[in-house]
Parts: structure tokens; sequence; C-alpha cells
């Protein structure tokens, strides 16, 4: 079966609407007109934006910002964003930013939980989708992930 897109990405939303609330970060949805549905491992794809919005919860002050998108970048690939407008990463820190255990500083850590395995993990799960994760960071500014998934052709006729 097939997954509606702005469905998915609203019902991430709704998963975290307690955090959200009491933080007053604003979340945005907007999806690309021409994105509907596609075949995914739901379960696994919950799991990757769980953990991106978990992060941008975690490291975003309050009455932050947080932007999910959703677009095509070409007709068989389905591109979605998570940014936010949070404390950011450092330079020298982002070459490491995937690895498992790899936490940016004890001190910006100690008191928000976690193991630093969110970002591997979502690396991983995206990868054994064909698809591909990268992420943008500008310290003190924000934090934007970009992933990709591959829309399969023969979906296209069932639209
Ligand atoms: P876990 O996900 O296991 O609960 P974690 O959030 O620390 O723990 P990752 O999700 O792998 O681990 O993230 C690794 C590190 O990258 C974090 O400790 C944090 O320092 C930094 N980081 C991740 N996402 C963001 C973000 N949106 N803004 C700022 N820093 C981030
Ligand atoms: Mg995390």
């Amino acid at each position: 079966s097939t997954t509606l897109v702005s469905e998915m990405l609203e019902e991430v939303a709704d998963r975290f609407s307690f955090q959200l609330q009491q933080r007053k970060i604003n979340i945005v949805i907007q999806v690309e007109p021409g994105v509907t549905s596609l075949r995914l491992d739901r379960d696994k794809i919950d799991q990757v934006l769980d953990n991106l919005v978990s992060n941008a919860i975690k490291y975003t002050g309050d009455e932050g910002a947080i932007r999910l998108e959703a677009k095509k970048l070409e007709k068989d690939t389905l591109e979605i964003t998570v940014q936010d407008n949070g404390i950011g990463i450092p330079k020298k820190d982002l070459s490491r930013i995937f690895d498992r255990f790899y936490r940016v500083d004890k001190a910006r850590s100690r008191n928000m939980g976690g193991t630093g395995l969110g970002l591997s993990i979502a690396r991983e799960i995206v990868k054994a989708h064909g698809g591909s994760i990268n992420l943008e960071s500008e310290l003190g500014h924000g934090t934007r992930v970009v992933f990709t998934l591959p829309i399969q052709q023969e979906e296209e006729d069932e639209l």
C-alpha cells in the first residue's frame, strides 16, 4: 500500500504536539503540489522523521520554528527537509555528526538526554531505502537536514 506524504508529515507533528506546545515551537508543514503518495516502509521512515524532529525540538530554543517540507526533485525522487532555527552545529563537528554515538559537546547535550544514535540510525534507514541524507548547519542560526527517497516508476500510473 502507499503512504500519503502530507498525512505522514502531519502525523509526525502530531506525535510531538505536547512538546511543541510546551516549548511554544511553531511547526510549519509544506508539501509541494504534485507530491501525493508513494510506496515506502512507513515504520522506518517514521523513525527517520521522529529522530530528525526530536533533534529539531531538542536543539531549538523556546518559541523557535521548525519547518517540514516535501517536494519532488526529478520525476523519480522525493525530497524531505526538516529545518529548525535552533542552536546549530559548529563547523568542526559537521563531518562526524552522522557517526554512531557522536554528540557535539558534553556541555550542550548534558541535560538533553540521548545517546548520539539518532542521526546514524536515520542515515542507515535512508541508505537502505536507496536515498541519501545531508545536514547543513550554521552555529547560532539553525540546522537543515535533507533526505531523499526514490519513487518507484510503477507508482506513477497508480496515482
Ligand atoms: P539520540 O538521538 O540518540 O537521542 P542525540 O540527539 O544526541 O541522541 P543524534 O540525533 O545522533 O544524537 O545527534 C548527534 C548530535 O548532533 C547531537 O548530540 C547534537 O549535538 C547535534 N544535533 C543533531 N541535530 C541537531 C539540530 N537539529 N540542531 C543542533 N544540533 C543538532
Ligand atoms: Mg537525536
